[in-house]
């Protein structure tokens, strides 16, 4: 399969550089607008003031303008960076070099699952390498200043280390699984390639839970208590196969909050962030009181000294988080999308998703204008075909589809709080909401347009409002 495109090398590459650019021009128009409501905004307005005091509000606002500025300046390097890559011949020069590494070896052009492996490993390191000044500055600047971040450099280090060997190890093997799968598949290589890529996100979802989250965060079990009485009676009413019930520890990364569920058919598991919960002590703060109590006093000065500390951290701790009735409604909230089976609806278009894409990448493929016009003269790699076809081409169907998902995602969030509303959660939902939107110093108050592209989840009052309405 393959069509001739009425278009010439030129026009192609310079399509995709002014897609790009006005794709970037659109997206800072729409971050402007949101800019200049966080600006506006000083006065908690009148809808909010109920649910937010200007304290917070003033807090929640300077975080976000903080955000913003920050998201602009990365945004525009990142920009520039692309077009630089693609109009100096970026690809084509990695690609070279990765070939001339592999002929050091002895391999000629003929190993081109072994070039992909190298091109694809050198991509990474350039990635990663710009990615982390960005990255830093975001963690330990920005987070870190509005009191959200919780790592240490140690730990950021080993978790940066960590996170690019998994990545590596994992996308090596399917890149040139993948290149090979193509390159043997015949005129129907579209139909294997997309049962391989289906076949691995699920195996990919499938040790996540076990070998791959552990790696990087402390999961347990959490404790017998009145909650998980309540959250396993909850899973009983509306039959959710609750498998394993675990507590993870956020608060060794930051202190934002969150909870969700994953897995297979009866193998539900749901996941609760400690920074969610306000009366959760870890196991090993627990031992460390006990200690310290079993411990003698040895100067009676220097005890009260440290039961004071103790008390002020503690303190800090609850000042987060949810009670136990607000933690079910969020639940019931995440146990809605279950039920209304949106992870499979969402499984289902992506996959259909993949076909399309590798469909139309069947009939691109072989076409020498689209090697040519990104500075492949003379050879058309596979990986090389991904990446401009899949990238670059399609930039603009991506667009389109990103937008719709992101409408569809939010659709379902309605769902589920209805769903929340449906097993008798709604005032204790609501009541979470508002508590999490500010402990994550969410801004209550989106541009429309903003919001429309941006927004996976509602704007809070939306959310609200739409469960009062259900009555
Ligand atoms: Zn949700």
């Amino acid at each position: 399969m393959a069509i001739d495109i009425p278009f010439s090398e030129q026009t192609i590459f310079l399509s995709v550089i002014v897609f790009l650019w006005i794709v970037y021009l659109w997206e800072s128009y729409l971050s402007h607008r949101q800019m200049k409501l966080f600006k506006s905004t000083e006065k908690v307005p009148r809808e909010v003031e109920q649910i937010m005091d200007q304290t917070t509000f003033s807090k929640a606002r300077l975080y976000q303008i903080d955000k913003a500025t920050f998201g602009f300046y990365h945004g525009l390097f990142s920009q520039i960076e692309n077009s630089v890559i693609l109009w100096y011949g970026g690809l084509p020069f990695v690609w070279y070099y990765s070939g001339k590494l592999l002929a050091g070896y002895g391999f000629d052009s003929t190993h081109e699952i072994k070039q992909s492996m190298i091109f694809i490993l050198f991509c990474s390191i350039f990635n990663m390498i710009i990615n982390i000044p960005w990255d830093l500055y975001r963690t330990f600047v920005i987070e870190e200043r509005h009191n959200f971040n919780k790592q240490t450099l140690g730990f950021y280090a080993k978790d940066q280390i960590k996170k690019f060997a998994l990545t590596i190890v994992i996308i090596l093997p399917i890149t040139a699984a993948l290149v090979w799968i193509i390159k043997a598949g015949g005129d129907y290589f579209f139909i294997y390639a997309w049962v391989f890529v289906f076949v691995i996100s699920l195996l990919l979802v499938t040790i996540y839970a076990d070998y791959i989250a552990p790696l990087f965060d402390k999961f347990t079990a959490l404790p017998e208590g009145e909650l998980r009485q309540k959250i396993e009676d909850l899973a009983a009413s509306i039959n959710f196969p609750l498998y394993k019930l675990f507590v993870v520890e956020g608060s060794k990364r930051s202190t934002h909050s969150n909870a969700y569920f994953y897995g297979f058919f009866k193998n539900k598991r749901i996941v609760l962030f400690d920074t969610l919960l306000k009366d959760y002590v870890s196991k090993d703060e627990r031992e460390e009181k006990e200690k310290k109590i079993d411990e003698p006093a040895k100067e009676e000065t220097g005890e009260t000294d440290n039961n004071k500390d103790e008390e002020s951290t503690t303190k800090e701790k609850k000042s987060i988080g949810c009670d136990n009735e607000e933690v079910l409604a969020v639940l019931a909230h995440e146990l809605g999308h279950w039920k209304l089976s949106h992870n499979l609806k969402n499984l289902f278009i992506s996959q259909a998703n993949v076909l399309l894409t590798f469909i139309v990448f069947a009939t691109l493929h072989n076409n020498k204008k689209i090697f040519m016009s990104f500075g492949f003269m003379n050879e058309m790699p596979t990986i090389i075909g991904l990446i401009i076809i899949l990238q670059f081409i399609f930039s603009p169907y991506n667009e389109v589809f990103s937008f719709l998902m992101t409408a569809l995602s939010r659709r379902f969030e309605f769902q589920a709080d209805a769903f929340a509303k449906s097993v008798k959660q709604a005032a204790y939902l609501k009541s979470a909401l508002i508590k999490l939107h500010k402990d994550n110093l969410g801004f209550p108050i989106a541009d429309s347009l903003y919001s429309a592209f941006y927004f996976s989840h509602p704007p809070l009052l939306e959310r609200l409002k739409a469960m009062d309405k259900l009555d």
